[in-house]
């Protein structure tokens, strides 16, 4: 039997270590000491500037003024990830957020559209979200004015220093104390769990509790309680990252893009005062050298800084939560962002630490509990990110010819042959990604269905084109009604000075 928890550490100060200590200090703050100990000297990872639209229900937690929160980190909207070159060199689709079309008489939308291809035009012709990104423009509509349709689904892009900096103060005002040193060893009861942070000045914080947010070092999980990773590198292939900001843009696009190139991808992410660039590659296919040489050359401004490397091993902890320790962001694993996931992953660890919390020190089912659900979540992603490697037409580069030729994990293997039957798309309910996002993917990637639906043939094939002519119509008439993205940000949430474009 653990003792009753009253008091936390968490270690590291990056955008984990923060997020966690306002979600904390927010939810159970009057009953809980929480301490954040953080090292300036060492800093945080500095990248992680593109969100999912779930964010939102981190800032509702929290209570963060959406506005506010933009300006403190010349944050931008974003409505998709432009997948430029993924297929083949050439093809880009979008994988955007929110729904695609409607559906009907139970049946999923996309079922109608594929029975009346070529005719029923492109997919993204049926989402709000996609003619909004192309076009450049953002608005907060969440329906549709005088139709039942969903209007735009968001998320943010930011920039990751001035988040995790905002998040700080934001903390300390909801009673976080904080600490700057830097931690010189972590101290084990006889049983094994942590008792105490020693500090290089000699101090020891001891709490009942420890949350490790100390990035890819793992310092107390892994490095202390040697809790072990498993490893996905035969899956994902990318072991490094550069990364680089370059000028500002015109126009600031509301999205993110990302470019496939000979062995791996690179991100661009546009800011209100810069754009974020990094090129995520494997170093088993190219060198540190061409990597550098072809992300500079693939910016579309001026470098406002070197390039910095980061590397990396794709993977999770073999338990999240061990002892009586929580690992979140980098020290619980890292799938590669890709997909924008891992601000996401520290956010769902922290909703369930919430429902899990072990106040009472009895907490054996609650952890299980807790590493058996963080174990499937991290799975269901891994499979999504793999689809997009995996399903690919560049044939004769080495790099995407091993994607292509790799076998799969099972559970992704059967996602496709289902899709390929009949375009059946089927997710569990705690998938991060649901439908729409594996139909848009499959079928960017260039995975076919061999049949359609028999069902959609209960509506007669004039009501179908009509009701797919009546759909697209709306649609585009709602995204010419929308404003520019940049003009609405100058609006409503410009950080200061005022940015032009
Ligand atoms: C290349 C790349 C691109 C990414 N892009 C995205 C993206 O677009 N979207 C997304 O959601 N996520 C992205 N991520 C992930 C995202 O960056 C991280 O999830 C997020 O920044 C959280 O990092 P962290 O807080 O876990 O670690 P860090 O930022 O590394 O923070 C670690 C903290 O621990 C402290 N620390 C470490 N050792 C000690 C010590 N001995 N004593 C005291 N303090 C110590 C450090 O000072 C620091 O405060 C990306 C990651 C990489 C590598």
């Amino acid at each position: 039997m653990n003792k009753e928890v009253r008091s936390v550490v968490i270690a590291g100060g990056g955008t984990a270590g923060w997020m966690v200590a306002a979600a904390l200090a927010r939810v159970l703050g009057p009953r809980l000491t929480i301490t954040l100990v953080e090292s300036t000297e060492i800093g945080i990872v500095g990248v992680g500037e593109a969100t999912i639209p779930a964010i939102q229900q981190f800032n509702k937690l929290v209570k963060l003024d959406e506005d506010e929160f933009m300006r403190q980190t010349q944050a931008t909207f974003k409505l998709a990830i432009e997948f430029v070159d993924w297929y083949e060199k050439g093809h880009a689709y979008m994988h955007t957020f929110g729904n695609v079309g409607r559906d009907l008489a139970y049946i999923p939308f996309h079922h109608y559209w594929l029975r009346d291809q070529p005719a029923a035009g492109s997919l993204w012709d049926y989402s709000l979200n996609d003619l909004a990104a192309r076009g450049a423009k953002f608005s907060r509509v969440d329906h549709i004015p005088n139709t039942p349709l969903a209007g735009l689904t968001w998320a943010f892009q930011f920039d990751a220093s001035l988040f995790a900096a905002y998040l700080s103060r934001f903390s300390q005002k909801l009673g976080v104390r904080r600490i700057d040193a830097k931690i010189s060893a972590v101290l084990q009861t006889p049983e094994g769990d942590v008792r105490a942070l020693k500090l290089e000045d000699g101090r020891e914080l001891a709490a009942d509790f420890f949350i490790d947010c100390t990035g890819f070092r793992g310092l107390l999980i892994e490095q202390t309680l040697k809790t072990g990773y498993e490893n996905w590198s035969h899956w994902l292939l990318c072991d490094r990252a550069m990364a680089v900001p370059s000028a500002r843009t015109s126009p600031l696009l509301p999205y993110t893009r990302s470019t496939a190139l000979e062995a791996g991808w690179q991100w661009r992410i546009p800011l209100q005062h810069r754009t974020g660039n990094g090129h995520v590659y494997s170093s088993s296919f190219t060198t540190d050298e061409r990597a550098r040489e072809l992300l500079l050359a693939n910016l579309d401004a001026k470098p406002l800084a070197d390039p910095r490397p980061i590397r990396f091993t794709t993977g999770r902890r073999k338990q999240l939560w061990n002892r009586n320790v929580v690992s979140m962001g980098l020290a619980s694993g890292f799938i590669e962002p890709l997909e924008s996931t891992a601000i996401h992953l520290i956010q769902v660890t922290i909703q369930r630490l919430i429902l899990l919390f072990p106040h009472n020190g009895d907490y054996e089912a609650r952890r299980l509990q807790f590493n058996r659900s963080a174990a499937a979540e991290y799975e269901y992603i891994r499979d999504f990110i793999i689809l997009h490697y995996h399903a690919n037409n560049r044939v004769g580069e080495p790099f995407w010819d091993a994607c292509r030729n790799m076998s799969i994990p099972d559970s992704l293997a059967h996602k496709i042959e289902l899709f390929r039957e009949t375009a059946g798309i089927f997710c569990a309910a705690d998938d991060l990604f649901q439908l729409s996002s594996w139909l848009q993917v499959m079928w960017g990637q260039g995975v076919r269905p061999r049949a359609t639906h028999p069902f959609v043939e209960a509506i007669a094939p004039h009501d179908r084109a009509g009701y797919l002519r009546d759909l697209r119509g709306v649609f585009e008439r709602a995204a010419q009604t929308l404003p520019g993205h940049a003009e609405f940000i100058e609006k409503h949430c410009a950080s200061a000075p005022p940015s032009a474009g």
